[in-house]
């Protein structure tokens, strides 16, 4: 099963392809805006950024990234979920990943529509514990049980950042900064890209199925 690196604009669905190769493959899901977010519970000046939709500076989360990724479990595959973000961060997280000797990797970009992400934005809800994603607004992500995880039992919370201002900020940025990354990777070729607009993700999720297990 090959690393992956999710490449997604906010809202796209990296948390939800993340939970299902995590709970179908046994993949380690590092999350940057979760580690962020639960840092930031001790840091007022990290969570103002965070609840902006800016982004936090490189000397912040490069060491946090290798850290995970140096200490992780070995004999499972991981998911990077949330970095790279700007081309800056692709180039070292490169560096970092050929001097650890990880070089099964594949590159996921996920497409949603503006239109569908704004549609999303509004009815998110987090677990505050196991991050699991649910939305209000979408049959086949409501939990079973109203503000209540169907995982774990946990609080479900609103992220400080969904909200339509943060978001266009979040959308702006991953436009400006993050879309770059895609033409890296692609040059590499090590890109995929799933379109992931429908709301029956049976769909999405088997072509992400063959993508893990490409050779
Ligand atoms: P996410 O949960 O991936 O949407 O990330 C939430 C927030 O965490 C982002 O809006 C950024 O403020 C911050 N963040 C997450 N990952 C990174 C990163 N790779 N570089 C800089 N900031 C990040």
């Amino acid at each position: 099963m090959k690393n992956v690196i999710f490449l997604a604009p906010p809202l796209a669905g990296k948390g939800t392809f993340s939970d299902y190769l995590e709970k179908e493959f046994g993949y380690l899901h590092f999350s940057t805006g979760s580690i962020l977010r639960e840092k930031s519970q001790q840091d007022e000046s990290l969570k103002k950024i965070l609840e902006s939709g800016e982004l936090v500076k490189d000397e912040i989360i490069l060491p946090l990234v290798e850290e995970v990724i140096k200490t992780r479990e070995k004999s499972k595959p991981f998911i990077l979920d949330g970095f790279p973000r700007t081309l800056q961060q692709a180039k070292k997280l490169d560096i970092i990943l050929s001097g650890l000797g990880v070089l099964d990797v594949v590159v996921v970009s996920i497409d949603v529509e503006k239109e569908t992400l704004i549609d999303r934005v509004i009815g998110r809800k987090v677990c505050n514990k196991c991050y699991r994603s649910y939305n209000l607004n979408i049959l086949a992500f409501k939990p079973k049980v109203n503000d209540v995880c169907d995982s774990c039992g946990s609080k479900l919370i609103t992220r400080d950042d969904d909200n339509l201002a943060s978001f266009q900020i979040r959308y702006k940025t991953y436009l400006e900064s993050t879309s770059p990354i895609i033409a890296y990777y692609k040059k590499k070729g090590c890109l995929r890209v799933i379109h992931n607009d429908e709301l029956d993700q049976t769909k999405s999720l088997n072509i992400l199925r063959g993508v893990i297990s490409e050779h």
